[in-house]
């Protein structure tokens, strides 16, 4: 690459970038990540689409429709037929985090507190010392459903060091006691968290009928490091992918040999066994209904599955250069060196000899260099949508994404120029 072509890409990440950082501070919860996509992708020119309601036919269209924190978005060429298969790019929009448990607005000894559970599998110790928002859906007395998302409010205070002198040796926090986050000063029979969060949703408390609300990290993504080739965040885990889709989406022509699909699922952190996660017939039920406007009979539609591709998008590791001996010796992907392929033997991943040389050539098509992640054999693989997408559907599928470190963490770290590159395999992928 010249040097000229150099400071180019090197711009077009960094505005990518900026843009991630913007789509996560707009994207505290999974419902205001489905939100957000809807709001680009109606700007892009898409239109929302009702599950109550019949949908049109479809060739040459742009829609979406939203499920919840879940949201599937898709382009139809002009030229479509029964026959023409899918392209699915699949990610999810929630991650770990705190919920708010019912009766919140809890306290001690002057505290304001607020009760949480905990969601997923959060690195706890990154919880701490850190202003945490309050985020999710209001569902009011009369059945409608508001976002409401507060500004910075809560913190999990660390004791200090001069309390517990062996702290460095055994950080470890008692998931109830030592987890309840404070956000004033008062006594709890006098103070309603619920009420600040209505006030900052504009609606009366007194309308609540049910609420999912979880933390967030209040702080802006940001890059940094020698040459900007860092990206810090909380939400990577998996906006970094609903972003690549959702930019790549927005930008695919209607001349694809396929239909291009953008599926963001919610609850992969805790399973994704719900109705708008990827174990749910969300996915199914929207290809069936897109194959239906277009007249497509049952044979038809599964022949149109079975020439259908799904690359699953979500986070992987990067090797760490403080742990070498928690990853294989050999394959050892690192920030900054592209999107990786994740294979596991065991099928943890979908990835499979088939969807490892078609991901390599959606790549080439990109001119986007890939890198391979492989577990260390004595450490346990973790799992994501793609497995879970082949065997609901049958479609071939291939599991990937970005390379990060500190995954699950409160802030986590990926590679500026990744970020970019994923975004462009992913068009690349939509254009065929
Ligand atoms: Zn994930």
């Amino acid at each position: 690459m010249s040097a000229a072509s150099e400071a180019l890409a090197n711009a077009e990440a960094l505005a990518h970038a900026d843009d991630l950082a913007d789509f996560v501070a707009a994207s505290p919860s999974s419902f205001h990540a489905a939100a957000e996509v809807a709001r680009r992708l109606t700007d892009a020119g898409f239109t929302a689409l009702d599950e109550t309601s019949a949908w049109p036919a479809q060739p040459g269209g742009r829609f979406f429709v939203v499920r919840d924190g879940a949201v599937i978005a898709w382009v139809v060429p002009t030229a479509a037929t029964v026959a023409t298969g899918f392209h699915v790019f699949g990610a999810h929009s929630d991650s770990p985090a705190f919920k708010l448990k019912p009766k919140p607005t809890t306290g001690r000894l002057g505290w304001l507190q607020a009760g949480v559970e905990i969601y997923g599998g959060p690195l706890l110790n990154s919880w701490l010392d850190r202003e945490l928002r309050l985020a999710g859906r209001l569902v009011l007395d009369d059945g409608t459903s508001v976002l409401a998302a507060t500004g910075p409010l809560l913190r999990l205070p660390q004791l200090a060091i001069h309390l517990d002198r062996e702290q460095n040796d055994r950080l470890a926090l008692n998931k109830q006691t030592q987890t309840q986050p404070v956000w004033g000063l008062g006594e709890a029979a006098s103070a309603d968290l619920l009420g600040e969060v209505a006030s900052a949703a504009g609606v009366d408390a007194a309308r609540i009928r049910g609420y999912d609300l979880v933390t967030a990290d209040a702080a802006r993504g940001a890059v940094f490091g020698k040459n900007d080739v860092f990206f810090a965040s909380g939400r990577l885990d998996d906006l970094a992918s609903v972003h690549a889709g959702v930019v790549a989406l927005a930008a695919a022509e209607l001349d694809a040999p396929h239909i291009a699909v953008l599926a963001v699922f919610d609850h992969e952190e805790v399973g994704s066994a719900t109705r708008s996660g990827a174990a749910g017939p969300f996915l199914q039920d929207v290809l069936e209904r897109v194959q239906l406007s277009l007249g497509a009979a049952r044979d038809e539609q599964l022949r149109a599955l079975s020439a259908s591709w799904c690359v699953s998008s979500d986070v992987g590791h990067s090797v760490h250069p403080n742990f070498p001996e928690r990853h294989d010796p050999v394959v050892q992907p690192v920030l900054g060196s592209g999107p990786i392929l994740k294979i596991n033997a065991n099928q943890r991943y979908a990835t499979d000899a088939a969807g490892a040389a078609a991901w390599h050539g959606w790549c080439a098509a990109a001119g986007v260099a890939s890198q391979e992640f492989v577990s260390n054999n004595a450490v346990p693989c973790g799992s994501t949508i793609g497995p879970i997408t082949a065997t609901r559907l049958g479609i071939r599928t291939v599991d990937v994404g970005i390379p990060i470190l500190s995954m699950h963490s409160a802030r986590e770290l990926a590679g500026t120029a990744d970020l970019h590159d994923l975004t462009r395999v992913a068009s690349a992928f939509f254009a065929g």
